[in-house]
């Protein structure tokens, strides 16, 4: 093993199937030999969970978390504290937007559509670090997952976007207060991935053509790309870095429209 995470328990949160960009981070951090905690939203989605996490090499833990819901957050982490005590880090895999307001402009966004989108994608980041943090005795890495649009305009990602921004603002000033108790968050910035998540995005087959044609390494982003990266979050070998978003998305970032 190149990176050893044996006797580290990580928190995956946001696995709905194999497509999952957390199922890919969870698999990259089971081979390195964590024992993992995985979250899910709803009933519906607890077998699927399970199933999956079943296959896994190492030692996991399977329970629900509703992240809308702050009662919710602190019995699961309760729940994390009982069952394994300290944790080395959390991987914060979760969005969600009305489908209807992923299209067109985004000025027609309504009040309720941008709460939502901000509540279940951005504040829930900080509301997890703050379950999270008397569990990272240790210290520990806390990922999320976001996206170029919440730093530039992307056609269709609209209200998304916006709440990427916030959750990037969020990464770094979580970055500073949690800094003092060595604990670090980082965001990763995946290129384009066919997922559950995707398919709500208006025109997202021509998005995932055009980085195929024009990203520096001339292929689409895969889920296991981010999976590495994260365990390299999580590991030692990232311990000076705190505050950033790494883009992993064949440096389509990097272009300038002209
Ligand atoms: P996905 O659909 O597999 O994962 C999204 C997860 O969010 C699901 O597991 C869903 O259950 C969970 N979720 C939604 N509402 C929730 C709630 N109230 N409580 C708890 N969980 C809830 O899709 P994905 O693409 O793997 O998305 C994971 C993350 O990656 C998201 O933050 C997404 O914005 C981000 N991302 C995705 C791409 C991409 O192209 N797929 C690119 C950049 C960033």
């Amino acid at each position: 093993k190149s990176i050893d995470l044996t006797g580290r328990t990580y928190v995956v949160m946001g696995v709905a199937n194999k497509r999952s960009i957390a199922w890919a981070i969870a698999r990259s951090l089971d081979e390195a030999g964590a024992k993992l905690v995985f979250t899910y939203a709803g009933e519906r989605l607890e077998k699927n969970v399970k199933t999956l996490a079943e296959s896994l090499e190492g030692e996991h833990l399977v329970l629900p978390c509703d992240i809308s819901s702050d009662e919710e957050i602190d019995a699961t982490f309760n729940d994390i504290k009982e069952q394994v005590g300290t944790i080395s880090g959390v991987a914060h895999c979760i969005a969600f937007a009305n489908k209807e307001e992923l299209e067109g402009e985004y000025l027609n966004v309504t009040r309720d559509g941008y709460l939502l989108a901000q509540n279940i994608s951005a504040y829930s980041l900080t509301a997890v670090c703050k379950a999270a943090r008397p569990l990272m005795t240790e210290g520990g890495s806390v990922m999320t997952l976001t996206y170029l649009g919440g730093e530039r305009v992307v056609k269709n990602y609209n209200v998304m976007g916006v709440a990427k921004a916030a959750l990037d603002a969020s990464v770094k000033y979580l970055a500073n207060d949690l800094g003092k108790d060595g604990i670090r968050v980082n965001a990763i910035s995946a290129g384009p991935i066919r997922t559950l998540a995707a398919k709500g995005i208006g025109g997202f087959n021509d998005v995932l053509k055009e980085i195929e044609e024009k990203a520096p390494l001339r292929k689409t982003t895969t889920q296991e790309e981010v999976g590495d990266t994260a365990l390299f979050l999580a590991s030692d070998l990232s311990r000076g870095i705190t505050g950033e978003i790494i883009h992993v998305d064949g440096g389509y970032s990097t272009l300038s429209l002209v």
